[in-house]
């Protein structure tokens, strides 16, 4: 794994296993208890420094400061919703911005994270893809959004799906890091039930990550015939619809689990009734759910949002014939947090959100 070391020499200690981080510190006694604690006060207490670490002897602190830094987030945003959506815009370290979106429902509150700097994937209805990939973000920088939006919250973030900006597949081992971190008991400690890796459909990396982890996953499908999905969505011409769902029907997390399709709704594309009908055969003995996402229109795009009315009757067509489908409310649309929309940054005030929330800065 990447250690994404500073001129200094020293290393990403959010970036590293706890594994890791043992091993690198072999040497200063107690390698095991020293750097379980160090691991606990980074990710459940916040810690900012070392130095903050009172229960570990002052020489071992001082040598883990010598060894690694501990990095964050610079918030540059904060801007919230008439619905209770907020957005987040995060600055890295090398001067990217990236977006994370916080999004209350009943007892839910869910925080769409990043895990690229713009996205590679082209998908024509998406603004992220405009912005082409930057960079990839380092497990630190996908694994601070959560940790620094708890540390402005007094209520607990129940769920976390990588929906924000970026193919998450596309960034395999820094996701995988990450997600250790998040689902971790000494770290982030999120259930597997409540981590959501979302994917346009990467279909060897997709095997290897319900091999390796046991977090839900969502295909962004978003088309009925191959022709169609090419269209709208490239990654079609190296992964053909076909081989994405024949690999749906046999990854290990079917055993345990529902695969949720995304189908974002574009009206005149692919919102017709025989679109419906060969979505009921698509999913056809798989176990699936179907969440509809009408199509957030916006001036860079000439798509149109389907009536409520066709939502209705093609979500009616589908639960009449057996397949769980539910629409996706739309959210934050008036501060552009909303599906396709990030990664256009639109002059943003801060807030004092943080504050207000809570007495804790993140950044
Ligand atoms: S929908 Fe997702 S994968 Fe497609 S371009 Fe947008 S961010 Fe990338």
């Amino acid at each position: 794994m990447p250690r994404y070391p500073r001129a200094d020499g020293r290393l990403d200690f959010k970036s590293l296993t706890l594994d890791e981080i043992e091993a690198e510190i072999a040497g200063l006694g107690s390698e095991k208890f020293r750097a379980l604690t160090a691991y606990k006060w980074v990710w459940q207490r916040g810690a900012r420094t070392f130095a903050e670490m009172k229960n570990i002897a002052t020489p071992v602190r001082v040598a883990m400061d010598e060894k690694f830094y501990i990095g964050w987030l610079e918030c540059e945003g904060v801007i919230e919703s008439a619905d209770g959506t907020t957005k987040f815009l995060w600055k890295t370290d090398d001067g990217y911005q990236i977006e994370s979106v916080l999004i209350p429902d009943g007892d839910r509150l869910t925080l769409c994270v990043s895990s690229q700097v713009g996205c590679a994937m082209a998908c024509t209805f998406c603004l992220t893809g405009d912005l082409g990939l930057k960079r990839h973000l380092r497990p630190s920088e996908i694994a601070n959004q959560p940790l620094q939006i708890k540390a402005g919250l007094d209520t607990r973030i129940t769920n976390v799906v990588m929906m924000g900006m970026g193919e998450p597949l596309h960034n395999f081992d820094n996701l995988v890091a990450a997600l250790r971190t998040y689902l971790a008991e000494d770290a982030l400690g999120f259930s597997h039930r409540k981590v959501t890796v979302s994917t346009v459909g990467l279909v060897p990396a997709m095997q290897k990550l319900a091999e390796l982890l046991r977090v839900n996953l969502a295909v962004s499908l978003n088309a009925t015939t191959e022709e169609q999905r090419r269209a709208v969505m490239p990654i079609t011409r190296k992964h053909s619809m076909a081989e994405l769902l024949e690999a749906c029907r046999t990854l290990p997390i079917m055993q345990h689990k529902r695969i949720t399709f995304e189908y974002v709704m574009m009206g005149g594309v692919n919102d017709s009734m025989d679109d419906a009908a060969r979505l009921v055969d698509l999913m056809a003995g798989m176990k699936a759910k179907v969440n509809l996402i009408p199509y957030n229109e916006n001036p860079s795009r000439d798509i149109r949002r389907p009536s409520d009315e066709r939502v209705h009757d093609f979500q009616t067509f589908l639960v009449h014939r057996g397949v769980q489908c539910s629409v996706r409310s739309t959210r934050g649309i008036d501060i552009s947090a909303a599906c396709g929309q990030l990664g256009k940054a639109d002059p943003r005030s801060a807030t004092d959100w943080f504050s207000r929330n809570r007495t804790a800065s993140p950044a």
